[in-house]
């Protein structure tokens, strides 16, 4: 019999604070329209307050700030981009990659600065990400990635390769093996995070509308629930609920990502466990998990595994699946089997954007007035604030690092047509769960399962 964890998020903090829900189209006059109040739009937000106070900013939001990805995340602001060192090396060369990811590292210090600037501090620690390798498999990927970084002389982007000891100083696990520890990753509250970067843009005089929905957007504004809305400059942050809108259903898939959370638990426990410094972790599994060290001393731990809806449907029915629950709990306990002593209290999920080549995305066109960030897969939160500010970059016409990033300008390719798209990816979302079962039986059989994988998902 599986274990029924109690749903909602653990990151929910009640009511919306920030409410312009009355505004209706005619009361909104802006240069600048941004559609979607998540870490994407607030930060593209902020950071034109910054360089451009001149400009009139309104946000628009379907349901409230937060409400998506951002407002449900593992809480990771690493400097991971899920597209892969390999890829980014054979497209864009190791110079860009470096640089890239010096850029990615100092995001990190970026947004935990502000959040300390903001009074939050409390909330975020920056104790690095551990990923750990559970058996012999799993370490020899981890010293396969360590060697190809030593060959494209990159290896300040992996981390450093730790044996099970030092390892365990870190994140102790059951059968931990060793692993590669990343300093730059900060554990953060992404509720708390996202509300307060909510308040600051409208505290400097954004208009943020909530539960308004935009249908459509074309050059010199946007169709909404309550009527047009019109501004010479519009900018989409809507990542994976870009697919409801109008003609935009190929765009990007949404895949969800589930998460469950212990109650908390007495600090000698925690202690001996994880380091108060709150390091991330995850392993080097395919099919992918990640946990968190909470500032309550739970442990909130997600992963995929939940299937892709056909059509690419979002329903708040998909938030919650106990099979991936299950799941999860069974995972963090084999980990670490103190918490079958300890109950799980939150269950919740969300949908995260996958474009069909893995890469993300941000575009400006100044002859239509037309941008947008996005497509970050499971890797969002340090990207959104990076892309954002690429973005608020192209707007201004500034020539700048960040303007030249690889994937400012890239063009997604578009998924499949249904009922292929359904069909790929859960295969796919299959083939990680056996290529993981199978690992210890036939290293050789998981290897060719892996290569069908980097194969399909084109990364
Ligand atoms: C469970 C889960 C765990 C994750 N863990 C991590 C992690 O630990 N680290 C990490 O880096 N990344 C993680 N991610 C990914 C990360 O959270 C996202 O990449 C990031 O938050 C995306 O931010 P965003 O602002 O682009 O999109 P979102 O936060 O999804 O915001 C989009 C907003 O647009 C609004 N919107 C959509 N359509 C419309 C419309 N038509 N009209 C008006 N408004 C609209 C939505 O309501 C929403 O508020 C995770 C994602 C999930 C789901």
């Amino acid at each position: 019999m599986i274990e029924v964890v109690p749903e909602g998020c653990l990151w929910d903090l009640g009511e919306p604070t920030i409410v312009d829900s009355d505004a209706q189209p005619d009361d909104v006059t802006s240069d600048v329209l941004i559609v979607g109040a998540g870490f994407t739009g607030l930060w593209t937000a902020f950071y034109l307050q910054e360089l451009a106070p001149h400009l009139s900013i309104t946000i628009l939001e379907k349901h409230w700030v937060g409400f998506g990805a951002s407002g449900r995340n593992g809480g990771w602001a690493s400097a991971l981009l899920h597209m892969s060192v390999q890829s980014l090396v054979t497209q864009h060369g190791a110079e860009t990659t470096r640089s890239t990811f010096a850029t990615m590292n100092a995001a990190v210090d970026e947004i935990v600065g502000h959040g300390r600037a903001w009074g939050i501090g409390d909330t975020i620690s920056k104790g690095g990400w551990m990923q750990l390798a559970h058996g012999r498999s799993q370490f020899e990927r981890l010293e396969e990635q360590n060697r190809t970084a030593e060959q494209l002389g990159i290896t300040e982007v992996i981390g450093t390769l730790m044996g099970s000891d030092d390892a365990r100083s870190k994140v102790s696990t059951r059968s931990c093996v060793g692993g590669l520890f990343n300093e730059n990753c900060a554990a953060l509250h992404p509720g708390t995070f996202v509300r307060t970067l909510g308040s600051e843009v409208r505290r400097r005089g954004a208009k943020i509308v909530e539960g308004v929905s935009v249908l459509a957007i074309e050059p010199g504004g946007v169709l909404t629930d309550r009527g047009p809305i019109r501004a010479p400059i519009v900018l989409r942050a809507t990542e994976a609920f870009t697919a409801s809108m109008t003609r935009m259903r190929r765009r990007i898939a949404p895949l969800y990502s589930m998460m469950v959370a212990t109650e908390p638990l007495p600090r000698d426990v925690i202690d001996a466990i994880i380091h108060p410094s709150r390091p991330t972790f995850n392993d080097s599994r395919h099919m992918i998990v990640y946990g968190q060290r909470t500032p309550d001393d739970r442990i909130a731990f997600g992963g995929r595994g939940a299937p892709y809806h056909m059509g690419s449907r979002i329903s708040p029915n998909f938030d919650h699946d106990q099979n991936v629950a299950a799941m999860l709990v069974s995972t963090l306990r084999d980990m670490f089997p103190v918490l079958s002593q300890h109950r799980f209290t939150h269950h919740w999920g969300g949908p995260l954007g996958a474009p069909r080549d893995w890469h993300c995305s941000v575009q400006f066109d100044p002859a239509t007035g037309l941008g947008h960030a996005g497509g970050y897969v499971g890797d969002g939160v340090t990207t959104t604030n990076v892309s954002a500010r690429a973005l608020v970059d192209l707007v201004l016409g500034r020539d700048t690092p960040l303007s030249h990033l690889p994937w400012v300008g890239h063009r997604n390719r578009i998924w499949e047509p249904e009922p292929v798209r359904w069909v790929a990816i859960n295969a796919l979302t299959r083939l990680a769960g056996m290529a993981d079962a199978r690992e210890n039986v036939s290293g050789r059989r998981a290897r060719r399962i892996e290569w069908l994988l980097g194969r399909v998902l084109g990364h």
